[in-house]
């Protein structure tokens, strides 16, 4: 394969959990698949890295799993992209014996209630491995192409339509053009945007901004989960101050908003489809804990299905030449070496983000936050580096600047606080004022954002929302 120009029907960007879901759901339809991952697919990720839960439900469960999904998001989620989920996770879980992924049900677990399922260890390998090996052999034995240690720097895009997209070989600095009839984005949340996480380096959110550069609309970026002992939320909220060490205590978890998409993972650019971790809409303002293994796969098959079938129906087209060649061009002075190094700018981006943007977020520090990575900007933009470490976090960097002046952006929209999203000067959910989904969407060198009621489809009436850190368990 010439690596320089590739073609394909479908292109996935990520190599985890919904991007490989995505890949062989595709390739099962027929069509050429070309998967493209930062870290080797089925390699580093949160889907590596994850405890093992996924939520299940059965044909008997599954009003109520949708019921306890809507009240622990807060009554902000997308109910069309719950109802799939609680309705499809009976038969996707199982489906991924097939693959090879061993599973077991978990007891206890009393008849009309959601459940959960695991994957066991695989001795000497986190706990994702027992669901990632197989499925990476599984796209091996279907044909499916796997660009591994490569990152995608920028989707293109022809008369709104997405086209495919160009890349960077992490491992020799060649840039690669990929040309796609459609493209999924699966590239995990941004936690590790944030100075202090527990998601694996890499989780930076490139996907958010890949999108949004294309024309996507990116919904509810502010609602984060973050992890901090309740004592300590419970005591930041009822003082208005953050304890002592809140900071040195916390830690990023999850990304609850991110893509907007329909229930067949469609975004607002035709052609371009999102499946994952990097999708908003589906949990509101929290999750419950194993929901995001059981949304990857979901979404993930969902995406697969939806992108081959467009594929088939596409033509292959022609690439905007300027914008091809604006983008190597970026590409070329990021390897040229004879600027900046990233680290420094990197290390200040994910700090800004942390104590600005972050747990103890205020309107002041929001605002200051958002002005700091303002300052950042030009720096960032003039990294240069000549080795594999260096070329990654010089694209990451710019996503994480811009992510986090979303994340500030909206967060100053969102005075409440609701499920995982905390606020110090507004302690208490507002069903009044903020009953709301906030999309951010690119105008321009701005971001645009939009505040529009939640179109709440089934349950009509919010109760009153939990609040509280990283997951939430079964009510
Ligand atoms: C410690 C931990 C424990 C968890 N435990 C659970 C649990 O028990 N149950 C549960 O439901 N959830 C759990 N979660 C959450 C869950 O694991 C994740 O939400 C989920 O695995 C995300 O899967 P994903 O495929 O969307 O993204 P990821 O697994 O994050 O994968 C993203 C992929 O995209 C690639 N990528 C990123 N950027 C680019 C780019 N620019 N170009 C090309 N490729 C790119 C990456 O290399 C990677 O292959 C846990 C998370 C963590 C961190």
């Amino acid at each position: 394969m010439d690596k320089k120009n590739i073609n394909t029907d479908v292109l996935v960007i990520g190599g985890a959990g919904a991007g490989m879901r995505a890949a062989i759901e595709a390739r099962s339809q027929d069509v050429n698949v070309t998967l493209v991952s930062k870290m080797p697919a089925g390699g580093s990720s949160s889907t590596l890295m994850t405890a093992g839960w996924f939520t299940c439900s059965t044909a008997q469960s599954e009003e109520e799993l949708f019921r306890q999904v809507v009240h622990i998001g807060g009554y902000l989620n997308n109910q069309e992209l719950v109802e799939v989920l609680a309705r499809d996770v009976t038969h996707r879980i199982p489906e991924l014996g097939e693959y090879g992924v061993p599973l077991s049900e978990n007891e206890g677990r009393e008849p009309h209630k959601p459940g959960h399922y695991t994957i066991p260890s695989t001795p000497g390998h986190p706990r994702g491995y027992s669901m990632l090996h197989p499925m990476r052999e599984t796209c091996e034995d279907m044909g499916i192409s796997l660009l591994d240690n490569t990152a995608v720097s920028s989707l293109l895009a022809v008369d709104g339509k997405a086209t495919g997209a160009v890349a960077l070989d992490l491992e020799n600095g060649q840039i690669i053009t990929i040309s796609a009839k459609s493209t999924i984005i699966a590239t995990g949340g941004g936690a590790d945007a944030f100075e202090r996480n527990n998601t694996p380096a890499g989780t930076t959110g490139d996907g958010f901004i890949l999108a949004f550069n294309a024309g996507a609309e990116l919904v509810d970026m502010e609602l984060i989960s973050f992890n901090l002992p309740n004592d300590l939320l419970d005591e930041m909220l009822k003082t208005k101050q953050p304890p002592d060490r809140t900071l040195e205590r916390g830690i990023a978890h999850y990304s609850l908003g991110g893509i907007k998409i329909d229930k067949d993972c469609r975004t607002n650019v035709n052609g371009l489809f999102a499946a994952g971790e990097v999708t908003g809409g589906v949990f509101g303002a929290g999750r419950i804990g194993g929901s995001a293994m059981a949304d990857i796969i979901v979404f993930g098959a969902r995406a697969g299905k939806t992108a081959a079938e467009y594929a088939k129906s596409a033509e292959t087209s022609e690439q905007d030449i300027d914008q091809l060649n604006s983008e190597r061009n970026r590409l070329q002075k990021i390897l040229a070496n004879d600027g900046e190094k990233p680290d420094d700018s990197y290390a200040e981006l994910r700090s800004v983000l942390w104590k600005y943007i972050g747990i103890t977020k205020t309107d002041e520090s929001l605002a200051k936050g958002y002005e700091m990575l303002g300052g950042i900007k030009d720096r960032v933009m003039n990294l240069s580096g000549g080795i594999h470490e260096e070329w990654q976090k010089i694209l990451e960097a710019r996503n994480i600047l811009e992510q986090g002046r979303i994340i500030a952006q909206t967060s100053m929209l969102r005075k409440e606080t609701r499920g995982n999203y905390w606020r110090i000067e507004y302690p208490e959910p507002d069903n009044d004022n903020c009953l709301v989904n906030i999309t951010a969407f690119k105008d321009g060198e701005n971001i645009g954002t939009k505040v529009e009621p939640v179109k709440m489809t089934k349950i009509t009436e919010a109760g009153n929302p939990p609040i509280g850190q990283g997951c939430f368990g079964y009510l």
